[in-house]
């Protein structure tokens, strides 16, 4: 079973739940964003995988809780859902193709010269439904960087921005399909990206230690805030980002006294 620990309201987005899970060659077709998906640059080269994966991202929901869970955290969500992520991939138009990234452990990139979210090629020949869920995260993960002014100069707040989408993205398909929250994928994909934010983000400690650490060793060396991904003033305590900022701290006065 998926462990989402709340009684979920269904009320509040009425009808978003009740249509067959997404899978692939059966996933619910909206002849807009299909018709518009076909017209990307680079539409008819476009592999299968990466047009369902946008047709995921689509139908991408935050689940009530959890948004407000992570607003609460000092956190500034990009966007609302999926549907407007993809309506942002719509209008910049960037292609949206798997590409080598030699030895980067990311998952995907937004390359703003060419107007590009790559896709790391060694996920091309995996077409399974978790893959295509995966992928669908990490495309809503670098729309976050394309939105607002789409620059190359990321944060440590902006990718902390990014990091909740791809975990809400995820937690809606863990929750929408048991089967992906329980999957024994050893896919590194699967296990140590998308779903290994979740757990950090959603950890019962209240300090986000586990969360902390793991984003300051990959992005530690970025500056705190940009321009468009300003650190949220929290009215209760520290924001996420501040722990991190003081952590960062912490550990270089560790190093000295060393
Ligand atoms: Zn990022």
């Amino acid at each position: 079973m998926a462990t989402y620990p709340y009684a979920y309201t269904p009320s509040i987005f009425p009808g978003a739940y009740t249509t067959a899970q997404p899978k692939p060659g059966a996933i619910p077709a909206y002849p807009f964003y299909l018709q518009a998906i076909q017209q990307l640059p680079g539409a008819s080269q476009m592999s299968d995988t990466i047009k369902n994966a946008l047709m995921l991202v689509g139908q991408i929901q935050h689940l009530p809780r959890d948004e407000a869970y992570i607003r609460q955290l000092g956190v500034d969500l990009i966007f609302k859902n999926g549907a407007e992520a993809l309506n942002l991939i719509l209008q910049k138009q960037p292609r949206v193709e798997f590409g080598d990234m030699g030895d980067s452990k990311a998952h995907a990139q937004w390359i703003k010269e060419q107007n590009l979210i790559m896709i790391n090629q060694k996920y091309k020949n995996n077409s399974s439904r978790e893959a295509l869920y995966a992928i669908s995260e990490a495309i809503y993960h670098e729309a976050g960087h394309v939105a607002r002014l789409g620059d190359n100069q990321a944060s440590i707040q902006e990718e902390t921005n990014c990091l909740a989408l791809n975990t809400l993205a995820n937690r809606f398909h863990a929750y929408n399909d048991p089967a992906y929250a329980n999957s024994s994928s050893d896919s590194r994909l699967i296990a140590d990206g998308v779903a290994l934010y979740p757990k950090l983000f959603f950890d019962s400690d209240p300090n986000k230690q586990g969360l902390v650490n793991r984003i300051i060793e990959k992005y530690g060396m970025l500056p705190p805030e940009t321009p468009d991904h300003p650190i949220p003033r929290t009215p209760y305590g520290l924001s996420l980002v501040d722990r991190i900022l003081r952590q960062i701290q912490q550990n270089n006065t560790m190093q000295w006294v060393a």
